[in-house]
């Protein structure tokens, strides 16, 4: 019985930061983003012009045999989570996908669902726009999020549809439409009323074995970033382990946006120096000493026959302020 709850309770990697789909020059944003539009609704606009105008998209593209439109949403419950989409075209129901999950969040089983309906959508014959009302829209914008976040694998499923969908026909484009719960219209409403119709039961209760593989998970993932990086030529010889106060080298993490980030990433001109400082390509004289070695490379403090880095950082009284 234990190792069934622990099969069931297994959990899934869901970070997949090197997947092309987010690489430079081959991300769907870049290259395809007159094809992607987001409609957001103004927080002044009240709900019955909100509803009115997500009518008048309807009524426009239900007279088009190239539209569909998939309304999504997700609900909760005893730790289960239950994502329904409705995907219409011309007016009428065309396929409706369930799906049950447990131990995942609501933006996990959102973005399932909208991977799912798309997957879907994009093989119905001729159609050349997808349209999605969620009530989800900014977590459906973390689908083109260039940072390290959980489920990746969801976004990159998606932007791997998306680029074959692009690909298929210059014309092929996605609307995603906000439409929140509390407007109840029709289409999001009935999938809404579905989601919250279910009343799942847990096989096993117990939450333990799933905090135990989340850990292992999270644990192994850590572990393959740091050998990656240690073992990739990314690294470079002359890269700046960063310590603590501790004086223990800081560790790899995807909370709050890593670990060094969030400490100056506010600012470009302190990124740019700290980028400089970490690879050491920095306008100093251990740099020319090795680039340009008929330059200047003695510190102007001339306790040091070197500038280098490490002078720099921890010896030089130019800069003992820090
Ligand atoms: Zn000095």
């Amino acid at each position: 019985m234990a190792d069934l709850a622990n099969k069931i309770n297994e959990c899934f990697p869901s970070f997949n930061p090197l997947n092309s789909g987010f690489s430079p020059g081959l991300r769907v944003i870049d290259n395809s983003s007159d094809h992607i539009f987001f409609n957001l609704f103004n927080k002044k606009k009240d709900d019955k012009s909100c509803a009115q105008l997500l009518d008048e998209i309807v009524l426009e593209s239900f007279s088009s045999l190239s539209v569909t439109i998939i309304a999504s949403d997700t609900s909760i419950k005893n730790n289960i989570a239950t994502s329904i989409a409705h995907i219409h075209t011309h007016d009428k129901l065309l396929i409706e996908t369930i799906h049950h999950a447990v131990n995942v969040t609501s933006m996990e089983a959102e973005l399932f669902a909208i991977r799912y309906s798309i997957n879907q959508a994009m093989y119905i014959d001729n159609i050349s726009k997808i349209i999605i009302v969620t009530d989800s829209i900014y977590m459906v914008k973390r689908i083109f999020d260039l940072s390290v976040y959980p489920f990746q694998v969801q976004s990159a499923a998606v932007l791997s549809d998306l680029c074959y969908f692009f690909n298929c026909h210059a014309n092929n484009s996605i609307e995603f439409w906000e439409c929140s719960s509390h407007l109840k219209w029709h289409l999001h409403n009935e999938v809404d009323k579905e989601t919250k119709m279910f009343k799942p039961l847990p096989l096993y209760p117990c939450k333990n074995p799933w905090d135990f593989s989340k850990k292992c998970k999270s644990d192994d993932i850590l572990n393959i970033w740091k050998m990656t990086f240690q073992s990739s030529n990314l690294k470079g010889n002359q890269f700046l382990d960063l310590v603590d106060n501790d004086n223990n080298i800081i560790k790899p993490t995807y909370v709050k946006e890593g670990s060094w980030l969030k400490v100056f990433g506010h600012s470009n001109s302190l990124c740019a120096h700290a980028t400089r400082a970490i690879t050491n390509h920095a306008p100093i004289g251990e740099f020319r000493l090795r680039f340009f070695s008929r330059e200047e490379f003695k510190c102007p403090c001339n306790q040091y026959p070197i500038e280098t880095r490490c002078h720099i950082l921890h010896e030089c009284g130019r800069f003992n302020e820090y």
